[in-house]
């Protein structure tokens, strides 16, 4: 069995989509990145890439590439998924914590647990989502940006 771990923080800012696991939060501000800054999905991606010993999200997908301008990065977990199974290895489990001062990320959980599992063909109670906020704490706590870890 093989472990891996993966961990994503992005910028909040005015003007953009929040999106979170492949879901779209109502929210006044959203994550800035190349892609959809889908920082839950981003730390799932590099957990199985290190899983597998295959490198990380910017060594497979990089942000200098216009092919990945905008995507939905449950495109990326897609093909990252493919990638674990083509060198042999089935996905046991997932288990990602999201570190976020607002909005509320608990309503939108097992949605983002459907779409995750989804996207990497394992069933959803295989996946399990956490949330906390950082008390009002640091960066994350002043509402600068949202983070995310994953182990696989
Ligand atoms: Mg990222």
């Amino acid at each position: 069995m093989r472990i891996g771990t993966g961990y994503d923080v992005h910028r909040l800012i005015s003007g953009r989509k929040l999106v979170l696991g492949g879901v779209t939060i109502p929210f006044e501000k959203g994550l800035l990145g190349h892609s959809d800054a889908d920082v839950l999905v981003h730390a799932a991606c590099d957990a199985l890439l290190g899983a597998a010993g295959l490198g990380d999200i910017g060594l497979n997908f990089p942000d200098s590439d216009q092919k990945y301008k905008d995507i939905s990065s449950i495109k990326l977990l897609a093909a990252t998924g493919r990638m674990v199974a083509e060198k042999g290895f089935t996905i046991n489990n997932m288990d990602a914590t999201i570190f976020a001062q607002a909005p509320e990320i608990a309503p939108y959980k097992k949605e983002m647990q459907k779409n995750i599992a989804r996207a990497v063909e394992i069933d959803e109670d295989r996946v399990n989502i956490k949330a906390t906020t950082t008390e009002g704490l640091g960066m994350i706590g002043r509402g600068e940006g949202i983070g995310a870890m994953c182990a696989v």
